[in-house]
C-alpha cells in the first residue's frame, strides 16, 4: 500500500480553499473528503471503437442502432484544453486520452499538441499519454510523438490470433497490433505498456506465453482484473482471475520480486522478474481495491466530469465552457466538486458495507459505460 505524502506548502496551497465554498483558484492542490489529491485527469475523446471486446462493448449492445453521441456534443479540442488547464492549476500532472478508441478521433495530433504545451503548477511538461487498441498505431505513432505525446498504453488480450480475435469480436489480428507496439517503441513513446484484461476461462491460458513474449523487450506487461464496469457486459464473479494467481503462475516459471510503487497513487502493483528482464504489473480492482490512493477524475467525452470508474452521474461542465462562465467560476466549481469527492466503490465492494451497493455476485446497477468514460 502507497501513501500520499504533502509537504508544508502543499498543505498550504491545499488551505488556501476556505471554508465557506469561496475558492481562490487556483488551489495548486485539492484534497478529497478522504485526503486524496487530484493529480490525474482521463479524458474520453470519443465513444466509438472499431473493436467490439466482449468485456466493454460487447456485441449485442454496441450493435448498428446503438446511439453514440453526436458531433455537436463532443467537446472541441479548445474546449478540452481550457479545462485541462484549469485542472493543472489544481495539481493535476498526468493526463492520459482515452476512449473509445482515441485514435478514431479526427486529428487527435492537434489535441495533444495543445495539452503538451500546458504546465503543470510547478511549471513541469504535463506526464501526457494515450490508451489504444493499436490498430492504428503503427500510422499514428511518429506524428503522435512529434506532436508532443509522450507514451502509450496498448490493450492486447492475448498472442493467440483465434484467442484475439474472438476477444475483440471483430476479427482484427495480433499481428497488427505487435506492429503498432513496434512503431510506438521506434518512434519513442516508452517505455510502452500492454494491458491484458484477464477473463477465466477466456483467455488466462495467455497469460504465459504473453509473459514469455514481452520479457526483456522493455515492454511493462499488466494484467487486469476482469472489472463489473458499466452494465453491459454480463460480469461474473467467477470470471475474475485473482492477480495473486496471475503472479504465481508467472513466477513458477520466472522468478518475482515485489517493487515498491514509482509514484504515488499508481494503479498496478509492479513486480521484477528476478533475472533482471524486466518489470510486469497487476492491477487488482476486484480483489485489492485501491481506493484509498485515488487520485483520478475522469472527463467524459461530452465534458461531464465523473469521480469514480463506477459512477453512474457525472457533472455537466459543457454548459459552463459553452456559456459565459470564466475560469475562475469554473476552477471554483471543479475544487467544490473534488472537495466533496467520497467515491470508493470497490473498496465498499470489497467490505460488502451496507452502503457499498451490490456485491461482486449482484446484478449490476445502471452505471456508465466503460467505453463512454474513458477506461
Ligand atoms: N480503446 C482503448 C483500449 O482498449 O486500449 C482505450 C479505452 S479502453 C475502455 C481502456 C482500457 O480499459 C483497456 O485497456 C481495456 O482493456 C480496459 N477495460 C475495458 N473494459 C474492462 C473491464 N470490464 N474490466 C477491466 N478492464 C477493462
Ligand atoms: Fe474498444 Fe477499448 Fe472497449 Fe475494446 S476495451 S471495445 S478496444 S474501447
Ligand atoms: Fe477510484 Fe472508484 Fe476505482 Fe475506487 S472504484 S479506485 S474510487 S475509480
Amino acid at each position: 500500500m502507497t501513501h500520499q505524502t504533502f509537504s508544508i506548502s502543499d498543505i498550504g496551497r491545499a488551505l488556501r480553499v476556505p471554508a465557506d465554498g469561496l475558492v481562490v483558484p487556483p488551489t495548486g492542490l485539492l484534497l478529497d473528503r478522504l485526503a486524496r489529491p487530484l493529480t490525474d485527469l482521463r479524458i474520453s475523446v470519443t465513444d466509438r471503437c472499431n473493436f467490439r471486446c466482449s468485456y466493454c462493448m460487447p456485441k449485442e449492445v454496441f450493435d448498428k442502432d446503438y446511439r453514440y453521441l453526436p458531433h455537436g456534443s463532443l467537446l472541441s479540442f479548445e474546449e478540452i484544453t481550457r479545462l485541462a488547464r484549469i485542472f493543472t492549476g489544481h495539481g493535476v500532472r498526468k493526463i492520459r486520452l482515452t476512449g473509445g478508441e482515441p485514435l478514431l478521433r479526427k486529428n487527435l495530433e492537434r489535441l495533444v499538441e495543445q495539452l503538451a504545451a500546458l504546465r503543470d503548477i510547478d511549471g513541469r511538461p504535463l506526464d501526457l499519454t494515450l490508451t489504444t487498441n493499436a490498430s492504428l498505431l503503427a500510422r499514428k505513432a511518429v506524428s503522435l510523438k512529434s506532436a508532443g505525446l509522450q507514451r502509450v498504453t496498448v490493450s492486447l488480450d492475448g498472442l493467440d490470433d483465434a484467442v484475439f480475435r474472438r476477444m475483440n469480436d471483430v476479427d482484427f489480428p495480433v499481428s497488427e497490433v505487435l506492429a503498432g507496439i513496434e512503431a510506438a517503441q521506434a518512434a519513442g513513446l516508452g517505455p510502452v505498456k500492454v494491458n491484458m484484461v484477464v477473463k477465466r476461462g477466456t483467455n488466462d491460458q495467455e497469460i504465459l506465453p504473453m509473459a514469455r513474449h514481452f520479457r526483456g523487450t522493455g515492454v511493462v506487461l499488466r494484467f487486469i482484473e476482469y472489472m463489473d464496469v458499466g452494465a453491459t457486459n454480463g460480469w461474473r464473479m467467477d470470471e475474475v482471475l485473482p492477480s495473486s494467481e496471475v503472479i504465481e503462475r508467472i513466477a513458477r516459471e520466472f522468478p518475482l520480486r515485489p517493487l515498491e510503487a514509482s509514484t504515488p497513487g499508481e494503479t498496478a502493483q509492479r513486480w521484477a522478474y528476478e533475472d533482471g528482464a524486466g518489470e510486469i504489473g497487476v492491477i487488482s480492482s476486484v480483489t485489492q481495491a485501491f481506493c484509498h490512493d485515488c487520485s483520478r477524475a475522469r472527463l467524459s467525452t461530452e465534458g461531464k466530469l465523473y469521480l469514480c470508474l463506477f459512477a453512474s452521474m457525472g457533472h455537466d461542465l459543457r454548459p459552463l465552457l459553452r456559456g459565459d462562465a470564466e475560469d475562475a467560476q469554473i476552477s471554483s466549481l471543479l475544487a467544490d466538486i473534488w472537495q466533496g469527492r467520497g467515491d470508493r466503490y470497490s473498496e465498499l465492494r470489497a467490505l460488502r458495507l451496507p452502503d457499498a451497493g451490490p456485491g461482486p455476485d449482484a446484478p449490476a446497477p445502471r452505471r456508465v459505460e466503460m467505453s463512454y468514460i474513458g477506461g
